[in-house]
């Protein structure tokens, strides 16, 4: 069998959520910069406005926001889990996370890491994401008959600190080490001033991005925790590991 790859523009969307507005730059922004350079669809969903912050209030949050999309050439929307600090995994989250995910119709879907040290919300909007992604595929939820199902393919964890990141789950390293990835993704970043000023979230990531480069043998790699097993069509696809550091 010859595998022919599908275009970027030709795969369905993939869809990045962060619990607040800063979320995905700081924690999955390096691999989302890689895909908006392919030319893929990118839909973001921020679900709280970061008013419970101690930095910047919600409609500064939110214009930092849209503002890192303008620049990503990602669509964005604002889903309301109860609030920042406010999150609980109910009935009602996963199936209006699961409405989400029937809409929108992406294969790979980036979530915040299970692991619990860190903001609250942060690990419960992975694990609605993750209770998500099974009801968006189940014929009879009652609540979610007016969309067709829709199975993605693949939920990969993001961990927006290092204290975040899964000790269960091995890694894949993406590499991110373009000049126009990273200088998108450090855009995307200091889209979010309210923040950046505060701290130095920026040197950070990028720091953790260069740590996961050396072990990967690149310039810079973003790690990503797959949700599930990978599933490959072929042993060709497997290219380098860590191992060789
Ligand atoms: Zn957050």
């Amino acid at each position: 069998m010859k595998l022919t790859p599908k275009l970027p523009t030709d795969l369905a969307p993939l869809l990045a959520l962060g619990a607040h507005p800063d979320d995905i730059e700081f924690g999955c922004g390096g691999v989302v910069a890689e895909q908006a350079v392919t030319g893929r669809r990118i839909h973001l969903v921020i679900c709280s406005q970061g008013e419970s912050a101690t930095y910047g209030d919600a409609p500064r949050r939110v214009a930092e926001a849209k503002e890192a999309a303008r620049i990503l050439g990602a669509t964005i929307e604002f889903a309301h889990l109860g609030g920042d600090a406010h999150f609980q995994v109910t009935p009602e989250s996963i199936i209006a996370m699961a409405s989400i995910l029937r809409r929108v119709k992406p294969s790979v879907v980036l979530a915040p890491s299970l692991v619990e040290n860190q903001h609250p919300d942060h690990p419960r909007l992975g694990r609605i994401v993750m209770d998500a992604a099974r009801l968006a595929r189940f014929g009879g939820v009652a609540e979610l008959q007016a969309q067709a199902p829709h199975a993605i393919e693949q939920l990969f964890y993001y961990s927006i600190t290092t204290e975040a990141e899964p000790r269960d789950i091995s890694p894949i390293f993406i590499d991110i080490s373009a000049e126009n990835v990273m200088d998108l993704w450090k855009k995307t970043m200091e889209a979010h001033a309210s923040q950046t000023a505060a701290r130095r979230y920026v040197e950070l990531q990028i720091t953790r991005a260069r740590l996961n480069g050396l072990r990967a043998g690149l310039e810079y790699a973003a790690a990503l925790f797959p949700a599930d097993p990978l599933v490959l069509d072929s042993l060709s696809q497997i290219s380098k590991s860590t191992r060789q550091f």
